[in-house]
């Protein structure tokens, strides 16, 4: 099912709590549905689905009908239950040590968070909220694999635990809140603690009073990584000048850089190549529609000559006398991650494992804070040809 969104929506939040006038810039554009949404929204069905039968919600047959939907989807893929184990594992888990703890433990999923007293019509989603003795965990599914996301002072999570709270903080007394993302195809499962005070006064002191400028569509446009799913953000000037900006600062030689300043470029050139590309890809969109670019034309691009029907072109070789180990490419196993989609990952790691290697990466430059250990400079010690 698909989920309504709030102007100011937990998912968003980092984004309209740093840049508070984009919430009403975004406002009525429509969302790209992508391929990796449709995903993650099939994910959490499957999820729901999985828990509601653990949790003896619903009967055998129910779970078969709806996971036989679930399966004829075009999104689905056979690893997808066991990447999605790794979600309803923990949740089961936890809602067990909830329930040693207490018989009184609770568990509530997809329920519907209101947390419009600090921000305004604000709610979400939960996928998941466990409570036993004063303690409450709020557990998010993630399905996205490009970036690790980390629970500590998340915004989203402490958004829909702000709602959860509101909920259920009276009744069960909640002293701490724990919030949790399940990340589980990057294998993140991490969690963060506050205590319920130190979250509503965050609320009352930090949220509130933002929300209530982002409401207005006024304060500051302020660029930074919570742009990357800002609506705007191909027509967002701040965000533009953020990006050539850059080279302007650089002024203490004017002739030639300093380790310095390569390392201040190094910073920003993921984030100048990705904007600079999303440009290309947007206005290549808008020219395509009708928009014309002073100096700019649409012309044909460049492509390669293709054989369209195959069958015919290797019976006209082999009849001229061509081997077929000549004209046909080798047969080639598919990738490690297609694999793993067709078989599932657990079953694929029991057959593969001692057929697979990881061979030594090239040396890349990182920024330190990354957690890989340093490698020896000294380039003829390595050879990773
Ligand atoms: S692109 Fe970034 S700076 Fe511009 S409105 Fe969106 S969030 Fe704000």
């Amino acid at each position: 099912m698909a989920r309504k969104h709030a102007l100011l929506s937990a998912s968003s939040a980092e984004r309209w709590l740093n840049c508070t006038p984009s919430a009403r810039l975004t406002e009525g554009i429509k969302d790209k549905s992508s391929p990796y949404a449709a995903e993650g929204t099939l994910a959490h069905e499957l999820g729901e689905l999985i828990l509601k039968k653990e949790l003896k919600q619903i009967t055998t047959r129910k779970f078969n009908i709806e996971l036989k939907k679930i399966e004829e989807h075009e999104m689905y893929y056979k690893g997808m239950i066991d990447d999605v184990e790794d979600y309803t594992n923990y949740v089961i888990e936890t809602y067990h040590g909830a329930l040693n703890k207490t018989k009184d433990a609770f568990i509530a999923l997809e329920e519907r968070l209101d947390f419009s007293m600090y921000v305004p019509e604000g709610f979400g989603t939960g996928d998941c909220i466990i409570i036993a003795d004063g303690e409450m965990e709020i557990i998010d599914l993630k399905f996205g694999k490009g970036v690790e996301i980390s629970p500590i002072n998340n915004s989203q999570l402490k958004l829909y635990a702000l709602g959860a709270y509101e909920k259920y903080g009276f009744i069960y007394g909640i002293e701490n809140i724990t919030m949790t993302i399940a990340q589980v195809r990057l294998n993140n499962i991490s969690s963060w603690t506050i205590t319920s005070d130190m979250l509503t006064e965050w609320a009352e002191e930090e949220l509130k009073p933002k929300a209530n400028i982002a409401y207005k569509g006024k304060g500051e446009t302020v660029p930074g990584d919570w742009c990357t799913f800002c609506k705007v953000r191909h027509t967002c000037k701040v965000r533009a000048e953020m990006m050539l900006g850059t080279y302007k600062k650089l002024s203490k030689d004017p002739k030639v850089l300093d380790v310095e300043e390569i390392a201040e470029i190094l910073g920003q050139a993921p984030d100048i190549q990705k904007w600079a590309k999303e440009m290309q890809d947007y206005a290549l969109e808008q020219a395509l529609g009708g928009t014309k670019y002073p100096g700019w034309k649409l012309v044909e691009g460049r492509s390669n000559r293709k054989i369209e029907d195959q069958d015919g072109l290797a019976q006209i070789l082999t009849r001229e006398g061509y081997k077929e180990d000549d004209i046909y490419k080798p047969k080639a196993l598919e990738g490690i991650t297609n694999l793993e989609r067709l078989i599932g990952k657990k079953k694929f790691g029991e057959l593969g494992a001692s057929y697979i290697v990881k061979p030594p990466g090239k040396p890349t430059l990182v920024t330190e804070d990354d957690k890989r250990p340093e490698l020896d400079s000294v380039e003829d010690e390595f050879d990773f040809n």
